[in-house]
């Protein structure tokens, strides 16, 4: 009656299933880990929400020109609107990103290219102060660009002045220095006379330099200011005139960004320029390849991203 090979045939079926059980369950487990472990990674190299990025640098894409949003723990400006033509671009753009106030909006320099989309921005977005170079006067352009330009800022009736290196500011959690024009300074040009500013949040930093050249670079190498950053705007849309040896491996960016407009009749970015860009920033963007060209740092985290495209 009573079988012990059946029992035993039995027990060794048992073991049998419950080793198939035992590798299934193994294997199961094995895989969540995987899946959620790549999730991880992913979180971790490209989540990084612009909503969730404390400091923020956009370099908008306004064609041959300049435009470029800071935003700092909400706090935001604006440095230099495009071509009038864009100023309609430029204050799309500040809606989008929910920006109904500007703390600052800084004229690096009075060309049309970064002032002309002024008058339509100051029209739609309330600013606090109004920030130009502090450039000689008898280098005031005369043209219709400036004066609306004028116009447009006694409308608004925020504060308007000139700032001069060694200028500081704050911008939320972000300390902004100017680094030139000095007081007295005489500029080449009006591009030489831009104001660059260095805007320094936690461990990172970011060099905005207006159409800065050589000249203006070379001022700024021999004040001893700190010029460090991990992204840097480059000067003067890329052009030969602009980004010294010197300068850039003073500033040493992981990022560098050009803005300028698909097939500009200057040439821009000059080739010479972008190699010797390329052969110092981990990554180079160009606004009329990759579109506007964001750069996020998380100030919890410290991860730092950018975001090209919305993505
Ligand atoms: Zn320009």
């Amino acid at each position: 009656m009573f079988d012990r090979k059946k029992i035993a045939d039995l027990s060794h079926d048992h073991s049998t299933r419950n080793l198939i059980i035992f590798c299934i369950v193994v294997a199961v487990l094995f895989g969540v880990a995987l899946v959620s472990g790549q999730l991880e990674l992913a979180v971790e190299n490209n989540t990084l929400k612009t909503a969730d990025a404390e400091f923020q640098v956009h370099v908008l894409d306004v064609g041959q020109g300049d435009s470029i949003l800071v935003v700092a723990d909400g706090h935001a400006m604006l440095i230099d609107a495009g071509e009038e033509s864009s100023g309609s671009t430029v204050v799309r753009y500040l809606q989008r990103q929910e920006i109904e106030k500007l703390d600052y909006a800084v004229a690096t320099h009075p060309h049309s290219d970064h002032i002309g989309g002024f008058p339509a921005v100051l029209e739609a977005v309330k600013v606090g102060r109004i920030v130009e170079a502090d450039y000689p006067a008898q280098m005031t352009p005369t043209g219709s660009i400036y004066k609306n330009f004028l116009t447009a800022v006694k409308q608004e009736g925020a504060r308007f002045g000139v700032m001069t290196a060694g200028d500081t500011f704050s911008l939320g959690n972000a300390k902004v220095t100017v680094l030139a024009p000095e007081e007295d300074y005489a500029p080449e040009d009006l591009n030489n006379a831009s104001l660059v500013l260095r805007v320094e949040y936690q461990e990172t930093a970011c060099i905005l330099t207006g159409d800065m050249e050589e000249p203006e670079e070379q001022a700024i190498l021999q004040s001893g200011a700190e010029i460090s950053a991990d992204l840097l705007k480059v000067g003067h849309h890329g052009s030969e005139a602009s980004t010294s040896q010197a300068f850039l491996d003073a500033v040493d960016p992981q990022y560098a960004v050009i803005s300028c407009g698909r097939e500009n009749s200057y040439g821009h970015p000059a080739k010479g320029t972008l190699e010797r860009i390329r052969a110092v920033a981990e990554k180079t963007y160009i606004t009329a390849n990759d579109g506007t060209v964001v750069y996020l740092f998380d100030a919890d985290t410290g991860e730092s991203r950018i975001s090209v495209n919305g993505r």
